[in-house]
């Protein structure tokens, strides 16, 4: 029996099996393989927080596996030789990874092309040189790029930010300093945002660029791996910029239009942190599920006290709700629709969801449920992050409210 009306298209219940099949022969054999040193935080990462080799091996074999097999670039534009698939595809395809890597397998995290860091629409509007020089290798999985937008004084508020890239010749000369930039550390290329017209930028109106930049440009650096959520190392790092040369060849998009570049990405995101939420919500609480008929207490099974259940069939409620909205907004999405409004309320709730199912299935768990096998408390703190990652819960709110404001009610 389904808990939805709605079936995926044949299209996409044939890409999920495949998927599913795909973290089964590529996935699951490669990360038993190597538990010990993907689980071990000592292992994982180098002291200087970066992953080991044998890390950056392990994924980059999954992209390749993944490139071969026809999933890598399934979300990348068909211009730029992807399937061009919509957002319901995305959203399926993410739902199934999360599932399939059943809360800790995180290498087949890498099983599609993430928007920031591999092939996307992103790059739909590389130069053609651009396009000649990087686009084989991202598509085959070989090499990885990196977002930068974010500045230690502009997160939220991204106009604020300061990098600056002043006309030189033909192209520009690029300074400046970027912060929580996921995959730098190990990326190829950077796709860097800047000021490049100030007044225009002073008065919010545009002004701001996007630039491919190789990350070993001179004058490109990482200056730290940032330490994330517990772990002994990281995904994100401090950047700087010090007159880092741009060619004409390494604009993307249009001049002073970077943020339209920007959003090409956005939406993908905020989609793709949906479902990993409604994945990790549903896998923690059919988890619970079954250990409530195990775990006996006082004589009795534990699902005999509503104290312990109840919660968990809110847990249920919220992230079959979350789903439904997720489903509805790609359809919206795929029908061309902005849905800020929709996507903005699916991203806040779907992950306040899964939040609040890995905390019940923790507490219902008890003791064991705060032990790192049971993968709950490191699934529990990559959900707290997606609180602020692509967009926070209060510049989603504030979306929500600005387009309630402008006369949508349409609830
Ligand atoms: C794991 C992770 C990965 C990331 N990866 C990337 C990446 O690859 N590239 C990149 O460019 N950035 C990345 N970011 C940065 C992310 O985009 C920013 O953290 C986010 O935009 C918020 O900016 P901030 O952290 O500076 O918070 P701030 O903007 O300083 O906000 C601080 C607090 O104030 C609230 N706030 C701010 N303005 C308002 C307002 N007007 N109304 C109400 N509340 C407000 C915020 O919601 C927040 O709670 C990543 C972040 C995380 C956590």
């Amino acid at each position: 029996m389904s808990a939805t009306a709605f079936e995926y298209p044949d299209e996409i219940r044939a890409l999920r099996e495949g998927l599913a099949a795909f973290i089964r022969a590529e996935v699951v054999p490669r990360h038993k393989a190597n538990a010990e040193l993907l689980e071990d935080e000592h292992r994982k990462f180098s002291p200087d927080g970066r992953y080991t080799p044998e890390v950056l091996r392990l994924l980059r074999e999954v992209r390749q596996a993944s490139a071969r097999a026809g999933y890598y670039a399934m979300c990348v534009p068909e211009s730029l030789g992807g399937m061009g698939m919509g957002y319901l595809a995305w959203y399926a395809a993410w739902e199934q990874i999360t599932e399939s890597c059943e809360g800790h397998m995180w290498i087949g995290e890498v099983a599609v092309s993430h928007w920031a860091t591999g092939p996307s629409p992103v790059l739909e509007h590389l130069t053609e040189e651009a396009r000649r020089t990087i686009l084989p290798g991202m598509m085959a999985g070989d090499t990885t790029m990196c977002f930068g937008m974010s500045e230690p004084d502009a997160g939220s508020d991204a106009m604020m930010m300061k990098t600056r890239a002043v006309a030189d010749g033909d192209g520009w000369r690029l300074s400046g300093s970027k912060i929580w930039t996921t995959n730098s550390p190990y990326a190829d290329y950077c796709i860097v945002f800047a000021v490049t017209d100030p007044e225009a930028a002073a008065q919010r109106k545009s002004g701001i660029s996007a630039f491919l930049v190789p990350t070993n440009s001179p004058g490109f650096q990482i200056q730290r791996v940032i330490r994330m959520w517990g772990h002994a190392g990281g995904n994100e790092a401090v950047l700087s910029f010090d007159n880092v040369r741009v060619e004409p060849w390494q604009l993307v998009g249009r001049l002073h239009r970077g943020f339209a570049t920007a959003m090409l990405g956005v939406n993908l995101g905020r989609v793709y942190n949906s479902a990993r939420a409604v994945a990790l919500g549903r896998w923690a609480v059919r988890q619970a599920l079954d250990y409530v008929k195990i775990r006996k207490t006082f004589g009795r099974p534990i699902a005999d006290y509503q104290g312990v259940t109840f919660p968990l069939a809110d847990a249920a409620t919220q992230v079959h709700a979350a789903h439904l909205m997720s489903l509805n907004v790609c359809q919206l999405l795929d029908a061309g629709q902005p849905a800020r409004k929709e996507l903005s309320m699916t991203k806040l709730y779907a992950v306040q969801a899964g939040m609040q199912a890995l905390d019940r299935a923790m507490q219902a768990h008890g003791a064991i449920g705060m032990t790192n096998e049971m993968h709950f408390a490191q699934n529990f703190l990559r959900m707290r992050m997606l609180n602020v990652a692509d967009g926070t819960n209060e510049i989603l709110r504030r979306t929500i409210l600005k387009e309630l404001l402008d006369g949508d009610l349409d609830l």
